[in-house]
């Protein structure tokens, strides 16, 4: 039940400003939008509207801010975090209509888009010219790229490339003062704050973000794909270290373990090699001498670190398989558990063996089974804790050992997520990060944008309040069959 009392004549006066087609007030149909994929948090929206254009947007915030009623901005719904879900009722802009292209400068090397494009889809368009969008969540076919920019997406290509921070030239922000601004632009060196590192990874707690000026990356001459084999998680995460301490930084570098290999030779048929308990997923890109020469040097230090096997994909067709098997993995691991928590926390690289050591520590005292598949380069681990849901107590024990190992990440000098974001789920945890006052600092950039803390609210900061509380609950919560991460 919504605590947001919605008049009958804002739905009206929203109707006025979308069309009929773009407003959504049926409980029923605003059920299909109660949470993301973190299905644990769920809120209703009491409205959804689907605005075309940026005119509309500002329009509808300025009506819906007039009514003092929260505004949840929305991408995709592919969040992992508890974001795009309205814990208060209200309000849900829903972006995917504002789903142009506007502009493609590869002279310059960027594009603007509006929110609503999907990740992928801006790849697709310029790939054929040599250049593609270098953020990839593991979500790209769906995610949009205004949902990227506000949870600061991560993925595989992060460690090489970065995250979208680092692809976000500009942006234009309708902000909870129902201000429309343009944030830094396609040209690089700005005077000034930067404003647009603000908003991005704000979580749409500071506005709904209309459109995006992205960098597009040119595509390297050469990629090398190899999968190496180990004897454990533990020594295959030395290998990890070594590689990058070498002065080599792959593409893409990401661990999967035993229980996970399994699952992903069950289901998808990668070709990881079922007596590993162990495999890297090396990606080197660049200059095609340059890879050549790195291409040795991993082989050499893999070996060095004890790697059982390393084969290298022979053409792009072998290469796309061993990244399916990776990117379809948590999916795949549907086969093996009947549920599980996903976890997201980062370590510094180099305590990378002595976490998973610690998380398999975890897993017995806790009685669950574990299974990792993360961003190994960057030390941002995906723990999938196992439970079955039919069965009493494995529930709590699984959500334990999450907790258990979040602390563990935090206790090594870790934070508290490394690409997923905060929303409601990590709400509380922050505090464990950031003493009072560096909060009570983020309380206040946010008032600057909203200053009647309507945009979002209950995320990032927990009930949007200027100094974070304690909400009521943890970290990690589980994820529907058959999706990855
Ligand atoms: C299968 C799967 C794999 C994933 N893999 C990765 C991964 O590898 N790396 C990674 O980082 N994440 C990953 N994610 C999480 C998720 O896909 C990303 O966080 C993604 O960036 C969310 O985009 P979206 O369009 O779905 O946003 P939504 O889920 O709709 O929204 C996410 C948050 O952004 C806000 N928001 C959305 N659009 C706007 C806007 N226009 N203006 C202001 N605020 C807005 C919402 O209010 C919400 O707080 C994965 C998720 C799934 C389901």
């Amino acid at each position: 039940m919504s605590a947001t009392k919605i008049q009958p004549r804002l739905v009206d006066a929203l109707r006025e400003v979308v069309g009929r087609d773009g407003v959504i007030a049926a409980p029923d149909d605003c059920l299909v939008y109660e949470c993301d994929m973190l299905v644990y948090y769920k809120g209703v929206p009491d409205v959804v509207v689907l605005p075309r254009s940026v005119a509309e947007v500002l329009a509808v915030v300025r009506l819906v801010l007039d009514a003092g009623v929260p505004i949840v901005p929305r991408g995709s719904g592919t969040g992992l975090i508890g974001g795009a879900m309205a814990p208060r009722g209200g309000v849900m802009i829903g972006v995917n209509r504002m789903d142009r292209v506007l502009e493609v400068d590869l002279a310059n090397r960027h594009a603007v888009v509006e929110p609503g494009v999907i990740n992928l889809g801006l790849t697709r368009m310029v790939e054929g010219r040599g250049y593609f969008f270098a953020p990839d969540p593991s979500s790209q076919m769906v995610s949009s790229i205004g949902g990227n920019a506000a949870t600061n997406a991560g993925g595989p290509h992060a460690l090489k490339y970065g995250s979208t921070v680092n692809h976000v030239l500009g942006l234009e922000l309708v902000t909870g003062r129902g201000e429309l601004l343009w944030l830094g632009g396609p040209v690089r060196e700005r005077p000034g704050y930067d404003l647009t590192g603000v908003v991005v990874g704000s979580e749409g707690t500071l506005g709904v973000i209309t459109k995006v000026a992205v960098r597009l990356t040119r595509a390297g001459e050469a990629v090398k794909t190899a999968l190496a084999t180990f004897a454990s998680i533990e020594v295959a995460s030395q290998a990890v270290s070594a590689i990058i301490a070498e002065g080599i930084i792959p593409a893409a570098l990401e661990a999967m373990d035993e229980p996970v290999i399994r699952a992903v030779e069950a289901g998808i048929k990668a070709g990881y090699p079922t007596d590993a308990k162990a495999v890297l997923l090396i990606e080197l890109d660049g200059p095609a001498a340059e890879v050549e020469v790195q291409a040795e040097a991993v082989a050499r230090i893999c070996q060095a670190r004890g790697a059982l096997s390393l084969r290298v994909a022979a053409d792009d067709k072998e290469r796309a398989l061993l990244w399916k098997g990776r990117k379809e993995a948590a999916g795949a691991f549907g086969r093996i558990t009947h549920n599980y928590v996903l976890q997201d926390a980062v370590v510094p690289r180099s305590k990378l063996p002595e976490i998973m050591a610690q998380v398999q520590a975890i897993a017995q005292s806790h009685g669950v089974m574990v299974a990792n598949v993360f961003h190994a380069g960057d030390g941002n681990l995906h723990p999938m804790i196992c439970y079955d849901e039919r069965v009493s107590g494995q529930f709590d024990a699984a959500l334990a050992a999450s907790e258990a190992i979040l602390d563990a990440c935090i206790a090594v000098g870790g934070t508290v997520t490394g690409e997923h974001g905060v929303g409601m789920d990590k709400a509380q945890k922050l505090a464990r990060l950031f003493n009072a006052d560096d909060l009570a600092a983020m309380a206040a950039v946010r008032r600057v944008f909203d200053p009647r803390l309507l945009m979002n609210p209950e995320k990032v900061f927990p009930s949007g309040a200027a100094c974070p509380e304690v909400p009521r609950v943890g970290a990690g919560k589980p994820v529907p069959e058959g999706m990855w991460v």
